[in-house]
């Protein structure tokens, strides 16, 4: 199995990436935030509890993350060759409950593909993506400016803990979408 993480501050692309590299790498794609908003439109409780955090651009408790991405592995592991993990982990707990999930199954992470972007670039992109995506919290300036806040507090030392195992490649994410891929797939390539 083959299990990337790619990893970025919100409005890095990680979204549109991940979509190319399932598709070339047929990985499974695990992205947090697409599992809650999917909660949040089906009215789950997970969902009810996940959208006062996501409303305020804010952290869903590290347990509840955890759970739900324990379950969707659970789910699909018969049927997948790897994962590539997108919005998550997102703290230092999330990435070493990543670790013992994955460890248990006797896999691991291959490497961690961090994208970067200039803080100015990410809030043009997220209020872009805003008028079409219909996330509330793309709309919303303040929104925005605590998700890039959290990003830099509670996510960024996740790069330094994957930097410490020798498993962080980072790439400037910005560029064509097809630039930025060419990249990211010849740092794929020498993971696999
Ligand atoms: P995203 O689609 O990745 O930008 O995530 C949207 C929102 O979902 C975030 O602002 C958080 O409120 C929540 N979320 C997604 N992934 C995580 C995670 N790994 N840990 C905590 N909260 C998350």
């Amino acid at each position: 199995m083959l299990n990337i993480i790619l990893f970025g501050p919100p409005g890095a692309g990680k979204g549109t990436q991940s979509e190319k590299i399932i598709d070339q790498y047929k990985l499974t794609h695990i992205a947090t935030g697409d599992l809650f908003r999917k909660h949040l439109g089906e009215g789950t409780d997970l969902g009810k509890l996940a959208q006062k955090y996501m409303d305020e651009g804010n952290l869903v408790p590290d347990e509840v993350v955890i759970g739900m991405v324990d379950e969707k592995i659970k789910e699909t592991k018969a049927n997948s060759s790897g994962y590539i993990f997108d919005g998550f982990p997102r703290t230092v707990p999330q990435a070493k409950a990543l670790d013992t999930l994955l460890k248990e199954k006797g896999e691991k992470i291959a490497g961690m593909i961090a994208l970067d972007v200039p803080e100015e670039e990410l809030k043009k992109r997220i209020k872009e993506r805003g008028k079409t995506s219909g996330r509330t919290d793309d709309q919303d300036e303040a929104k925005i400016e605590n998700r890039i806040k959290v990003y830099q507090e509670e996510t960024l030392p996740v790069a330094n803990y994957y930097d410490g195992e020798g498993k962080l490649v980072k790439i400037h994410g910005v560029g064509s979408i097809d630039e930025i891929f060419g990249k990211i797939s010849s740092e794929i390539d020498k993971l696999k």
